[in-house]
């Protein structure tokens, strides 16, 4: 089928790359020309494995175009995907003036009836809205249909997701819709869920508000843990044998980040407030994710009592590895909190260190990508992010490098009996500490 994705982000992007992988022509448009400029010479704006080739694979056979222009973009699309942004206001709703801006394009170009899907993570409601809005300004009468139709893939995975996911998502109003988008995916050999549209825009949410609420609820086992001197890792995998429970998102650490964890818990605990429902439990979880950011603040004050003049080698910036995204990452909460506090600073991360200079400013920080300039000197190393190389490290590289081997790892990157063996002062999140009798 002939098909246009307005947006070319992290979704936007992966979406339409997979649909021309599996047959489709597809018509990537985005409002930034730059973007479209470096795409159209097969280079990707973002960083995604497996991506590349995929991207080039699909140009070369011409069923992905990439263009600016909305008239030229949505020209003849049967169906027409909007997955562009909707940020977090300040108040913790969701921003809908980017999709309400891709309506409008897609009022004033359609010629004929056409189906909108909405990728985006959009509140109950949207959709319908959406629908009615592009219905009542557009040319000549012409009508559309509206699907949901969310996203499930996590960056960093965002292509081998599209192609082995869970499930597919589609909400629609009517039958003939929906056949038509279970008729667009069926080559992903993916299950089908087709339900109404306020339970698809509804299925979002409560999946990643589900997945958050995990996350800072080991979080707080890990934080009892660390009183008590237990293991969290093991009070996992003992939690996790349980089919109830699963072991998937058990992972203590700093708390979680990305686009779409804080954004969506917010607008979630917006909406059901906006219907006179006080959403207490993910409140919670939202206060715990918050506070688990600067634990490691903590833990370093309550070692080092002030960290005035200390370099410190923070490790990883973005909000998980392989993906280049900062949004939200904890890096950028607790680097401007270690600047404040006087210290020294000098960031790794493989990938996003230039985009982190870009955000934090240069402010006497060193970014790098190479993992020993952040270490050479330092008094301590941060983990905010485990990145493979920061993992598979060994213990004798902190103490070959840093003037004092002192490591505290949001990530529990490393095994506790290998770091136990090492000259390496070793704090992690929910497990207890290691101090070498060498060091003072
Ligand atoms: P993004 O910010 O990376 O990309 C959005 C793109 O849309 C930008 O390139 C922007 O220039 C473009 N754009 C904005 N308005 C436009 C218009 N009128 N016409 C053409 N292009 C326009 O966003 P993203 O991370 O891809 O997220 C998109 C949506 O998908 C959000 O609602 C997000 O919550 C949801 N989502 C994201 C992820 C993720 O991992 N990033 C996963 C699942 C769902």
């Amino acid at each position: 089928m002939k098909l246009a994705v307005i947006g070319t982000g992290y979704v936007g992007l992966v979406t339409g790359v997979a649909l021309s992988e599996i047959g489709h022509t597809v018509t990537c448009i985005d409002v930034d020309p730059v973007k479209i400029e470096k795409l159209r010479n097969g280079v990707p704006t973002i960083y995604e494995p497996g991506l590349e080739e995929l991207m080039r694979r699909n140009m070369d056979a011409g069923r992905l175009l990439f263009t600016s222009r909305h008239r030229e973009g949505l020209s003849g699309a049967e169906v027409i995907y909007i997955a562009v942004g909707t940020p977090q206001r300040l108040d913790g709703s969701a921003n809908l003036d980017y999709i309400r801006r891709a309506a409008s394009d897609i009022a004033d170009h359609i010629e004929r009836h056409v189906i909108v899907v909405i990728k985006s993570t959009v509140p109950v409601g949207t959709n319908r809205r959406v629908r009615a809005l592009i219905n009542s300004r557009t040319k000549g009468g012409v009508q559309v249909d509206i699907a949901s139709n969310p996203e499930f893939l996590r960056e960093g995975s965002a292509v081998s997701d599209t192609f082995r996911g869970d499930r597919i998502v589609i909400g629609t109003e009517n039958r003939e819709t929906a056949d038509t988008l279970e008729k667009i995916n069926r080559p992903f050999g993916i299950p089908i869920i087709k339900t109404d549209i306020a339970s698809s825009e509804m299925i979002k949410y409560a999946s990643n508000a589900f997945l958050a609420t995990k996350i800072s609820f080991i979080n707080e086992i890990a934080n009892i843990c660390d009183r008590l001197g237990a293991n969290v890792e093991e009070v996992a995998k003992g939690m996790g044998m349980d089919h109830r429970i699963g072991p998937d998102f058990l992972r203590a650490g700093i708390g979680y980040g990305g686009s779409c964890f804080p954004k969506d818990t917010s607008a979630l605990v917006q909406i059901a407030g906006n219907h006179h429902h006080e959403f207490n439990l993910l409140q919670s979880v939202i206060e715990v994710n918050n506070h688990q950011q600067i634990l490691l603040i903590e833990k370093l004050l309550a070692r080092f009592t002030s960290l005035e003049g200390k370099k410190i080698a923070v490790l990883g910036l973005a909000f998980k590895p392989h993906t280049d995204d900062l949004r939200e990452s904890p890096a950028l909460v607790l680097i401007p909190k270690l600047a404040a506090l006087g210290a020294d600073i000098a960031a790794y991360d493989p990938i996003a260190a230039d985009q982190a200079r870009k955000l934090l400013g240069d402010n006497g920080i060193l970014y790098t990508h190479q993992l020993r300039d952040a270490l050479s000197g330092a008094d301590c190393a941060v983990i905010v992010t485990d990145w493979p190389d920061i993992k598979k490290m060994e213990a004798a590289t902190y103490t070959r490098l840093m003037k004092r081997a002192i490591v505290f790892d949001g990530r529990n990157c490393y095994r506790l009996d290998a770091m136990r063996k090492s000259n390496v002062e070793y704090y992690s999140i929910g497990r207890p500490a290691h101090i070498p009798e060498l060091i003072s």
